[in-house]
């Protein structure tokens, strides 16, 4: 299974997911949907408008089948039940 850093996303631009950081994807794609890398449930960037460092991946519906969310994370990855296509 893929390393997938906690910062970065995916995020749908003219209808094909791309991968990028959390700055690209609140800088850059504020309008366009974005979803989680592991589990490709909907995600929101959390955290202050300046400093990449501050940013942080929230699900949307919180997942025990996201390896990204530690606290919660159930041992086995588990596509998120309203992954988004
Ligand atoms: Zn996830």
């Amino acid at each position: 299974m893929p390393v997938v850093s906690q910062q970065s996303c995916e995020v749908k631009v003219d209808g094909v997911w791309h991968a990028a950081t959390l700055a690209e994807a609140r800088s850059r794609h504020t309008m366009a949907q974005k979803r989680c890398p592991a589990c490709q449930g909907q995600i929101i960037i959390a955290g202050t408008y300046f400093g990449e460092g501050t940013l942080k991946l929230q699900h949307r519906r919180s997942h025990t089948g996201c390896p990204l969310k530690s606290d919660t994370y159930n041992g086995s990855p588990v596509p998120h039940p309203q992954a988004l296509a």
